[in-house]
């Protein structure tokens, strides 16, 4: 089955503001401690801001003094997907919406227990969505 998320250029334009344009399908970077998210502590589920799709919780979310919401895990692992980033003259992993190919931002092998990781994420390639049922 093929779920992917695939729009024109025009259409991700008009649907996004310009820096989730910018962050999501230019693969930029939003300054730390800028973003609506890095320091959101409510309970509620990251939506991908391009398709919708659920990428990370708050229960996976801590706070990595980084400036950019950090997640430990996403809700799935077969949401997302990774590549080799070499920009910037340093070697980096990528972490993109599998879905949609949105950039995400990237993942590195120093985060906490139990996995690890630590998915570094643009606030602004996130939509999130409280739950206040928790
Ligand atoms: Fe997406």
């Amino acid at each position: 089955m093929d779920d992917q998320v695939k729009k024109t250029d025009r259409e991700w334009r008009e649907q996004l503001s310009d820096e989730q344009y910018h962050v999501t399908r230019e693969k930029g970077t939003e300054p730390a401690f800028t973003g609506a998210y890095w320091k959101n502590k409510a309970p509620g589920t990251y939506q991908c801001v391009c398709c919708g799709e659920p990428l990370f919780d708050s229960e996976t979310k801590y706070e990595s003094g980084t400036g950019w919401p950090s997640f430990w895990a996403p809700v799935e692992a077969s949401r997302v997907q990774t590549e080799t980033d070499q920009s910037h003259g340093v070697t980096r992993t990528e972490v993109m919406c599998k879905r949609c190919q949105a950039h995400l931002g990237h993942v590195f092998p120093d985060g906490p227990a139990p996995t690890g990781m630590r998915f570094c994420i643009n606030s602004a390639s996130l939509k999130f969505v409280e739950d206040k049922k928790r």
